[in-house]
């Protein structure tokens, strides 16, 4: 540490801080146009510059680093001196549009020219008219306004490293531009926003803010995106019940600042005309919908779901919940499902992405959640990131991967049989056949334990099988596992020892781990890999499933899942069925209930009567949906909560509408098990209501009496039922929100999970063998087809779509073929192709692109006129029933 003076207060800093920081320690104002601390100092604003004894000249307070006995003047005459002139110069270049531009309030150039009195400058006579440039989606460009601080540049290309800004031309001349001035959709910009975020002028502003509202006039609400399982915070800016923008606080964890083009941009769906504003009902499904009171609509599904648990038993029951929903909902909706209907038949969306998750890491070390925080991430030395697209599908997680890579300098292996972004990044890509994700990890097991590089000493103490575990793996040499995988031998054993000769080694996986026949194997056979190596219960280690939707976590958490009560209590366990059946003032049924696919396949034979879904599509996002369909149009009495007259909902005989999450309080839990408020923006639209209240309102006419006042009521109640959740209240979850198990009121949190023993006691090593896909590509059906997601929508578009901002970047789906095939089928990219599968077919543009493997094509099911799961096959997860998504056999022919 240094010791120095600043403004004559002694203060200690590192010797690698600047006198800035030094600054800050002491709360003394410095300001600065051009710093930020996410991004490396450059000095170009000058506003910072402050007076160092004995230095020849001011400094630049951003960029000058501390040093001992160092005595500084913030506020010295000759600083104010610089700073007016400083202020002076840059306002002979700005337009003088105060009273009418947006950024009025939040302007620091303005700020400052108030702070320091510089009312004109001497330098202009007049200064120039503003050059408004409204061409691009999104972002509101003012290059008059620009002050060539910089910060759109760094940050572009430090943080979101992306590089489509730069500074062009010289001297007077000099401007921010894209490369040959294209408009940012044709740049390569990912529309996150960052630059917006940080022009500390009018010249970058979010458009939908710059039409409508004054800083002053908006009041701020903390919040949590309803996307993807990051979890990002959010700050929305409301003005007379309505969202004007959404902004990110750079303190606020897991994204301290980063959002990406969905949070940023994709929250004006709430405000769709084609929102549900009254409940619907109708007899048969062939007949239309009329609308109904909440009185006649609540009575007619207790009525109808009353006579049917009476007449077929309480099995002929099931409830899907959503992965959309909070915690509250989706315990209530489970408690709804076993207390009054009387069975567990109880599943959640989470089925068809991270059920594999859940059931391979509970298999592996007790608990189906990520062992570490995403912020682990940025630490780690070696990264494996296997089927996860992470920068289109949890964009700022990806942030911290190529932080991780390009400023830390972590090695990445990248699993993956697509050219996914991060491959740029990666040490060693795997480029895998899909569907054989067991096989190259046992071979990567093969090498580990044949060249001797497991971490003995973890294996003896922490883990059990590992015998069983090695006489597996010993038949995947890396020649072996080349022909299956089609992945190079020497990449098999380069990566290998790259994972294992590290300390500090994180996995981080998504679906194309878990969408596949042996998706809860591939998740084991991640474990495995942590664990022989013992990167596991520590700091930058462990292994994570990025959560698809936003509650994924949190939802399977509540028990929203057919074998569980709240954190995982097995329902057929006697002390967790007691204390529930006490809890809830009835007899809960023992017996786990059916998962989402065996619903469908009951309810085809004639045994389930009934369903109620809540905030879920899978008449559209399940696989192979003719089947699906076919069992819903089989059900005596469907019951569906929405926001929008989505395809499940088209078959319901009840649609009951319900309020978003701008609409809603309540709790989402991210992919690190960090469990935040949502806190209520704006009213719900008239003729809704939350759906808490609704289940509470149909199991109350049920005879089951379930009042509560608010949703902290329900968390309360979750605390008290739940070990990991005792700690746990709204009034706590204030701020960050607490990373659960949390044990007690006063304790902290667990950001990381298994560090002196497993949930299950030792980690169990799985020998798995692996397992083909169920449909492969044979003469008929020559190509595989893998599905995923698109960065700028989500899951069924039901949300994403209907954003305008973003579906004029992104408003039609195409189908990506390798240049190989595309040669052989005489395509070129804009043609329509037709697709078919042994289940379906449809029509879709066409795009050659070497990202997708040779003899694979990729389409997202995003856009409900390209119907993607017409096509994919019945294969299912050997455990989890997790539709196998990532693999089926299709042809494609020129239309
Ligand atoms: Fe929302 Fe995920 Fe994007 Fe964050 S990364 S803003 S949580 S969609």
């Amino acid at each position: 540490m240094v010791s120095l003076s600043i403004d004559g207060k002694k203060v200690e800093a590192e010797p690698s801080q600047t006198i800035l920081q030094a600054a800050q320690r002491l709360g003394i104002h410095i300001p600065t146009l051009c710093h930020d601390p996410r991004l490396a100092p450059s000095g170009a604003c000058r506003m910072c510059v402050v007076e160092v004894e004995g230095a020849r000249s001011l400094v630049a307070s951003c960029a000058t680093p501390v040093s001992e006995g160092m005595k500084v003047s913030t506020q010295s005459e000759s600083v104010k001196r610089a700073r007016k002139l400083n202020l002076e110069l840059i306002w002979s270049h700005h337009p003088n549009d105060c009273l009418t531009c947006d950024k009025t309030g939040e302007c620091q150039l303005q700020k400052f020219m108030y702070e320091y009195d510089v009312k004109t400058s001497r330098f202009v006579e007049q200064n120039p008219p503003p050059r408004p440039d409204d061409s691009n989606p999104g972002i509101y460009r003012d290059m008059n306004k620009c002050i060539l601080c910089g910060k759109c540049v760094r940050i572009c290309d430090e943080v979101q490293d992306q590089h489509i800004w730069a500074f062009s031309n010289r001297g007077m001349q000099t401007s921010i531009a894209t490369a040959f001035e294209k408009p940012l959709k044709d740049a390569g910009c990912v529309f996150c926003g960052h630059c917006v975020s940080v022009c500390p002028v009018g010249a970058l502003m979010d458009k939908p803010a710059a039409k409508k509202g004054r800083p002053w006039e908006t009041r701020k609400v903390r919040t949590v995106c309803c996307y993807c399982g990051v979890g990002c915070s959010l700050i929305l800016h409301v003005k007379g019940g309505e969202v004007l923008k959404v902004t990110a606080d750079t303190h606020d964890a897991p994204n301290y600042g980063s959002l990406c083009v969905k949070g940023r941009y994709g929250f004006e769906f709430y405000k769709s005309p084609d929102r549900l504003k009254f409940p619907l009902i109708r007899d048969r499904i062939d007949q239309p919908f009329r609308e109904a009171s909440w009185n006649e609509a609540i009575g007619l599904v207790a009525r109808k779901l009353m006579g049917i648990r009476q007449k077929y038993g309480p099995d002929a029951f099931g409830c899907l919940s959503s992965s959309r929903g909070t915690n509250e909902e989706n315990y209530l909706a489970q408690k709804f499902t076993r207390a009054v209907m009387g069975t567990n038949n109880m599943d959640n969306c989470a089925r068809v992405c991270h059920g594999p998750s859940v059931t391979g890491l509970r298999a592996s070390l007790g608990s189906g959640a990520a062992t570490n925080s995403l912020a682990d991430i940025e630490g780690a030395e070696v990264l494996i990131v296997s089927g996860s697209n992470t920068t289109e599908a949890h964009p700022v997680a990806a942030l911290k991967i190529k932080k991780a890579v390009r400023q830390n300098g972590a090695k990445l292996i990248v699993i993956d049989p697509r050219e996914i972004e991060l491959v740029q990044y990666a040490t060693v890509w795997l480029r895998l056949k899909p569907g054989t994700n067991v096989a190259l990890i046992n071979g990567l097991l093969h090498v580990i334990l044949k060249e001797g590089l497991e971490n003995r000493e973890f294996i003896r103490q922490r883990t059990e099988n590992i015998d069983m575990l090695q006489q597996i793996v010993a038949q995947y040499t890396p020649e072996k596992t080349e022909e299956i995988t089609g992945v190079p031998q020497e990449d098999i054993v380069k990566a290998a020892r790259i994972y294992a000769g590290t300390r500090k080694g994180m996995i981080v996986y998504g679906l194309g781990m878990t969408e596949h026949k042996a998706g809860s194997h591939g998740v084991m056979s991640l474990a495995n890999l942590a664990l022989i190596t013992g990167n596991v219960g520590r700091s930058n280690t462990g292994i994570n499933p990025l959560r698809g939707q936003n509650n994924v976590q949190g939802s399977c958490d509540m028990g929203a899942l057919p074998d569980v009560y709240t954190c995982y209590q097995k329902v057929d366990d006697p002390i967790a069925n007691k204390k529930f059946s006490e809890a809830w003032g009835c007899q809960l049924p023992a017996k786990p209930g059916l998962k989402e696919p065996q619903m469908y396949r009951e309810a085809l034979a004639g045994k389930l009567k009934a369903m109620y879904i809540i905030g879920y599509d899978p008449a559209v996002t399940q696989a192979n949906i003719h089947h699906v369909r076919s069992a819903m149009k089989k059900l005596d009495f469907l019951v569906v909560q929405e926001l929008f007259m989505t395809e499940t909902a088209k078959l319901a005989h009840v649609v009951l509408p319900a309020g978003c999450f701008f609409e809603k309080d309540g709790t989402f839990t991210n992919a690190e098990r960090r469990v935040r408020r949502l806190n209520q923006a704006i009213p719900l639209p008239k003729g809704t209501k939350h759906d808490w209240e609704i289940i509470c309102l149909i199991a109350s006419a049920m005879g089951y009496p379930m009042h509560y006042h608010h949703p902290s009521e329900i968390m309360d109640e979750i605390a008290r039922l739940t070990s990991e959740f005792t700690g746990i209240d709204f009034k706590r979850l204030e701020g960050d929100g607490l990373v659960w198990p949390v044990w007690d009121k006063n304790h902290p949190g667990t950001p990381i999970l298994h560090k002196d023993t497993f949930t299950r006691g030792k980690g169990r090593l799985n020998d798995l063998l692996y397992t083909p896909s169920e449909e492969l590509p044979d003469d008929d059906y020559p190509l595989y087809l893998t599905t995923g997601r698109r960065l700028y929508h989500y899951n069924n578009g039901s949300m994403s779509l209907r954003n305008p901002e973003i579906y004029s970047i992104s408003s039609e789906e195409f189908v990506e073929i390798h240049p190989d095939e595309a040669e052989r089928l005489d395509i070129k990219t804009g043609d329509t192709v037709r697709i078919k599968s042994r289940r379906g077919s449809l029509e879709v543009k066409a795009r050659v692109t070497r990202k997708s493997r040779p003899g694979s094509v990729f389409l997202s099911f995003h856009f409900p006129e390209v119907p993607t799961n017409v096509l994919t096959g019945p294969g299912e997860d050997l455990l989890a029933l997790t539709p196998e998504y990532k693999v089926c056999a299709v042809k494609v022919e020129k239309t």
